[in-house]
C-alpha cells in the first residue's frame, strides 16, 4: 500500500473551574489527508458541545421560504421573464432545460463562462426532498454548458460545478440550484489534487485515487458504499463533520461522465442529503473537483465532496466558516470520521 493515514493524538489540559487543583484533558487528533496533506484535528466531544449551538429552526425556514417565493426569479412563474439568456450563436435554445431544470447565464459571473441551474420547479425543498432526477438533470444541464464551450476549443478548460444551499452556505436564494464554472486558469484546490494525484502516480506508478478505493473498501472503516460507477466515502482528514467524498472512477473531466454516472451521483447525493435531514441539519455546499475538459489524465479520477453548513436559525453561529477553514485552509471534525461513516452507511443502505 503507498497510501499513508497519519495521524497523531494529543491532549490538551484544561483547568477545571469547580477544582482549583484539578484539570480536565481534552483528546484530539491531528489527521493529514493523505494527498493533499492537509491537517484536520478531530476533536473528541465537541460534538456534544456543538448541540449549545441549536438545531435548525423549521418554522423560521418555511417563514423565509414563503416571504421570498413572491419575488423569487426562479420560480417557474418568472423564470422565463426575467432570467438571462445565452448569446444564440453558442446556445441557441437560449436556456438549457433538463427535465426540472433550467440553465441560464449567471449575473454576476466570478469565470469567463459561468451559469444556474435551478434544480426544481419547487421554491424550497427539505434536504430529503432532492431527488437523484432533479439533481441529475440540473447536473446533466451544466455537462451540456461545459460541453458546448469545450466543443468551441476556446483556452478556458478549467470546469467546476458547485452548490450552495440556504444562506449559511453562502447561497443568495433559498430556491434550489447548483453553479457551473468554466475558465481559463485551474481552480486553486484541483490544482493541488491533480499535482499530488501527478506526483504520487510518478513515486508509485499507480493512481492514487484507485488505490485509495481499494484500502478503503478493505478497510471497511469509512467506506460508506457505492453506485454504479461513484464510490462513497467519508475522508480519512475531513474538512468538518458529515464530511463525505464520492470518486467517480476512471472518470478525470466532468465531460467523461455519463448520463448513468449522473444518475449515480444523484442517487449517492440523494441519499447523503437524506441522511444530513434526518441529523438535524439544513444547509450544505457540494463542489465536483475536474481535470481539464481537453485531455484525459491517466493519474486523476474526478470527485465530489459535500459537506453541511451551519444550522439556519435566529443569530445562528457559522462556527465552520472560523479563520482557520476561511485562512488556514484547516479541517475541524467534531466526531470520528469512522463513527460517522457508520451512521451514513446505515441511511445509504436503506434508502
Ligand atoms: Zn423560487
Amino acid at each position: 500500500m503507498n497510501i499513508s493515514f497519519e495521524k497523531i493524538v494529543i491532549k490538551a489540559k484544561i483547568q477545571n473551574r469547580e477544582n482549583d487543583s484539578g484539570m480536565d484533558l481534552q483528546q484530539m487528533e491531528y489527521r493529514r489527508d493523505p494527498l493533499t496533506e492537509r491537517i484536520c484535528t478531530v476533536i473528541i466531544g465537541f460534538a456534544e458541545k456543538l448541540k449549545i449551538l441549536g438545531e435548525a429552526d423549521r418554522d423560521l425556514i418555511n417563514r423565509i421560504a414563503e416571504a421570498t417565493k413572491k419575488t423569487c426569479p426562479f420560480c417557474p412563474e418568472a423564470i422565463e421573464k426575467v432570467t438571462p439568456v445565452f448569446p444564440k450563436k453558442y446556445f441557441p435554445e437560449g436556456r438549457i432545460k433538463t427535465g426540472e431544470s433550467v440553465l441560464f447565464p449567471n449575473l454576476f459571473p466570478r469565470s469567463e463562462f459561468e451559469a444556474v441551474a435551478v434544480l426544481s420547479k419547487k421554491h424550497y425543498l427539505k434536504l430529503d426532498e432532492f431527488t437523484p432526477e432533479l439533481l441529475a438533470n440540473a447536473l446533466k444541464s451544466c455537462l451540456i454548458f461545459i460541453s458546448r464551450i469545450k466543443e468551441m476549443g476556446l483556452s478556458e478548460k478549467y470546469a467546476t460545478i458547485g452548490c450552495n444551499n440556504l444562506f449559511p452556505a453562502g447561497a443568495s436564494s433559498m430556491h434550489p440550484h447548483i453553479q457551473v464554472s468554466v475558465r481559463s486558469v485551474p481552480f486553486y484546490i484541483n490544482k493541488i489534487l491533480i499535482e499530488k494525484s501527478m506526483k504520487f502516480f510518478k513515486s508509485n506508478g499507480s493512481n492514487f485515487w484507485d488505490e485509495l478505493v481499494t484500502v478503503e473498501k478493505e478497510s471497511g472503516e469509512r467506506y460508506i458504499g457505492n453506485i454504479g460507477r461513484t464510490e462513497w466515502i467519508v475522508p480519512f482528514a475531513p474538512m468538518g463533520g458529515n464530511d463525505v467524498m464520492c470518486i467517480i472512477k476512471h472518470r478525470s473531466n466532468l465531460t467523461e461522465f455519463s448520463e448513468e454516472d449522473l444518475m449515480d451521483i444523484g442517487k449517492g447525493l440523494s441519499k447523503i442529503l437524506t441522511y444530513y435531514e434526518h441529523d438535524g441539519l439544513s444547509s450544505f455546499n457540494f463542489v465536483i473537483h475536474s481535470g481539464p475538459i481537453n485531455e484525459k489524465l491517466e493519474y486523476f479520477w474526478s470527485s465530489l465532496r459535500i459537506i453541511p453548513r451551519a444550522n439556519l436559525r435566529e443569530g445562528y453561529v457559522s462556527t465552520d466558516s472560523w479563520y482557520g477553514t476561511s485562512l488556514l485552509f484547516e479541517g475541524v471534525s467534531s466526531e470520528y470520521p469512522e463513527k460517522q461513516a457508520e451512521k451514513i452507511r446505515a441511511v445509504f443502505k436503506t434508502k
